[in-house]
């Protein structure tokens, strides 16, 4: 037994890439949560016709639940319940206790837009409480309510803006319709381990070698993904084959210890918010212009630790705001270790912290020398009680590339000079 499930992502700003679409990820993670599997994420424009089709397949497909976003709207393009009750052989009826909470929702918005005709607002809006026969309603978030139509396949039919549509997740899930349609799902585990330094390539020979040593191996299922410079591998497995799941952890510490910074599923980013307890951090920062400010302070409580930091892009912004000596990028050129080490002298001493980190670097796609070729990239990090670690990298792809992957090598030296 178990449960297979699709996503159906519609509208045309998803499909053409002028939004990014966050709710197939998203309910992609539900479902695994929930030991569904799912077969597809589809993505359409909010044509009939195109949603019909998606469905379909999917049904034919045999999948046990279908979750569609998007096109429940008051506007003329969000077609998704009324293509959904076709599909499924159901009449649209008014559901009058919608109509009533719909027409208080809208009023409500309606009251900043005096401007308005109100009448027509409540008009189009009237289209929203009209629902599949037989469907569960779930209440809306915005203005748009979600259905859930039972049947083989049974179909979740929820709002597009990812606000709306994760609270209304987890009602769906609870309704007697879709528990029935993943009565056979599978409790998996998921574990993911984080590795850095390690090429890809030297991961796939120690799976090699797992697969032809270890029992039960084909038991795990195991996804590997390089991604910002880090070795992601995430395994799933049914409960009872926990053990090899601790034979692979073992053989992998012992290859490659030095490499695995996460095994519990934490990010380099929380582990170095978590060393920076107590600490105050600056950094210095050229060719990543910030970057690294900005992913540090992507946490939510950072101001208890960060305290800045200088974008020094030109040579005299090194030496007017963080005091490099301009003898010293005369001698070594900008790019160099001990400008690198400079500006993160410059860094602890212009915020009076005890945490500095500097990078300056050739992102390319110009600028780069036979010496110096593009990608160069020094570092260094300081502590003010502690040792200093400098180092530089060739750091490889596009400018975009060789500037994230600083970020991540900055990440990564700090976590190993504060642990
Ligand atoms: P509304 O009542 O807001 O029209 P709706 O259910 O009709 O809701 P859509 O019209 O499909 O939803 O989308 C409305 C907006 O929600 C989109 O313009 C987009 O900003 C956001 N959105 C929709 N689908 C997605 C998605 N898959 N990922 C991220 N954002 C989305
Ligand atoms: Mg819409």
């Amino acid at each position: 037994m178990s449960a297979r499930a699709g996503i159906v992502v519609t509208g045309t700003e998803v499909l053409t890439g002028r939004v990014q679409d966050l709710n197939g990820p998203w309910v992609a993670d539900r479902l695994l949560e929930l030991g569904v599997e799912l077969a597809h994420i589809t993505i359409c424009g909010d044509r009939p016709g195109d949603i019909e089709a998606q469905l379909r397949f999917l049904a034919d497909e045999g999948v046990d639940l279908i979750v569609t976003s998007g096109g429940l709207g008051p506007t003329a393009d969000d077609m998704t319940v009324e293509t959904v009750a076709r599909f499924a052989g159901r009449k649209l009826v008014l559901d009058n206790r919608l109509e009533v909470m719909i027409a208080d929702i809208v009023s409500r918005l309606m009251a900043r837009f005096p401007n308005v005709d109100a009448d027509a607002v409540h008009a189009a809006n009237r289209k929203q409480a009209l629902v599949p026969d037989g469907a569960h309603v779930i209440d809306p978030v915005g203005t748009a309510p979600g259905v859930v139509v039972p049947g083989k396949p049974t179909i979740v039919v929820l709002p597009g803006p990812p606000r709306e549509l994760q609270p209304m997740w987890p009602i769906a899930v609870q309704t007697a319709a879709v528990q029935e349609a993943i009565a056979g799902r599978t409790a998996y585990r998921q574990e993911t381990v984080r590795m850095f330094g390690l090429p890809e390539s030297g991961l796939a020979d120690t799976l090699r070698d797992a697969e032809r040593s270890l029992t039960g191996f084909d038991r795990l299922e195991i996804t590997t993904c390089l991604r910002r410079g880090e070795l992601e591998v995430v395994a799933r497995y049914e409960p009872d084959a926990a053990e090899s799941y601790g034979e692979l952890m073992t053989l992998l510490r012992e290859r490659h210890g030095e490499a695995i910074f996460s095994e519990d599923g934490s990010r380099v980013d929380d582990q170095v918010a978590r060393l920076l307890g107590g600490r105050r951090i600056a950094t210095a920062e050229s060719c990543t212009g910030g970057l690294l400010a900005a992913r540090l302070t992507d946490l939510a409580g950072s101001s208890a630790y960060v305290a800045g930091a200088v974008v020094a892009y030109a040579n005299d912004a090194k030496a007017g705001l963080l005091d490099v000596d301009p003898a010293l990028i005369e001698t070594h050129g900008a790019v160099s270790e001990p400008v690198a080490e400079a500006m993160a002298d410059g860094a602890l001493s212009r915020f009076g912290v005890d945490t500095a980190v500097a990078i300056t670097g050739v992102a390319g796609p110009g600028g780069g020398t036979a010496e110096k070729p593009v990608g160069t990239v020094c570092f260094s990090v300081k502590l003010a009680d502690g040792p200093a670690v400098t180092r530089t990298l060739r750091l490889p792809g596009n400018r975009a590339d060789i500037r994230e992957r600083s970020t991540t090598v900055a990440m990564h030296m700090l976590r190993r000079a504060l642990s």
